[in-house]
């Protein structure tokens, strides 16, 4: 009989400790968002989202030499000297290669920061942006270069023009050759008679 009046009391009291905190609770501040109608401020330094800003990017592949895991794919193509489409970097370094690829691949990334270290425009780094969420991982493969299809053909017009006048100057130099060849056998011929 003692027992049962001793549940009883411990039972009010347990509810009564209980319903104390959630009172508690209706008058300090939640912590709690609303998400996605409100969203955290991530710290400045954070590393969420990766970014490349291409428009600085001189195609120098720092960048995926120094990841561990590979996951940054990079495709350039050397442009010729004269030609000056590609214009400087932001910090005045001229570009000689144009990106024609920049992907990273988030869903691999290990989030270790060691491809921004090296960039010696500092165009790779970590956004805020922590909102990626997909159900397709290919989805998670970002591509950051951006090339105007102009630029592209202005390019590859350039590199066919420059092939051509190597090839010229090559011939050019074969014929000179050919023709010193016959004169000085000529000259030969004109001392032994
Ligand atoms: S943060 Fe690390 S793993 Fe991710 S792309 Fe850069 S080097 Fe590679
Ligand atoms: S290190 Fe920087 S400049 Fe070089 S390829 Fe990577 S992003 Fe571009």
């Amino acid at each position: 009989m003692t027992q049962y009046f001793q549940n009883i009391i411990e039972a009010i009291s347990t509810t009564a400790v209980s319903f104390g905190v959630t009172f508690k609770h209706l008058f300090t501040k939640s912590v709690t968002l609303q998400y996605p109608d409100e969203r955290w401020e991530m710290p400045e330094r954070s590393r969420m989202r990766l970014y490349m800003n291409w428009d600085d990017c001189i195609g120098c592949l720092k960048c995926a030499r120094a990841c561990p895991v590979d996951c940054i794919h990079i495709t350039t193509t050397k442009v010729p000297k004269d030609f000056d489409g590609l214009g400087e970097t932001s910090g005045g370094m001229k570009k000689r290669l144009l990106v024609e690829q920049f992907d990273i691949d988030m869903a691999e990334c290990l989030y270790c920061g060691l491809c921004t270290f090296p960039c010696p425009t500092d165009c790779i780094y970590f956004t805020t942006e922590y909102e990626h969420a997909t159900y397709e991982k290919g989805e998670l493969v970002y591509d950051y270069a951006p090339v105007p299809e102009q630029l592209k053909n202005d390019v590859y017009e350039a590199i066919e023009e420059e092939k051509k006048a190597k090839e010229a100057a090559r011939k050019e130099k074969q014929r000179q050759k050919t023709k010193d060849r016959s004169e000085s056998s000529d000259e030969d011929n004109d001392q032994e008679a």
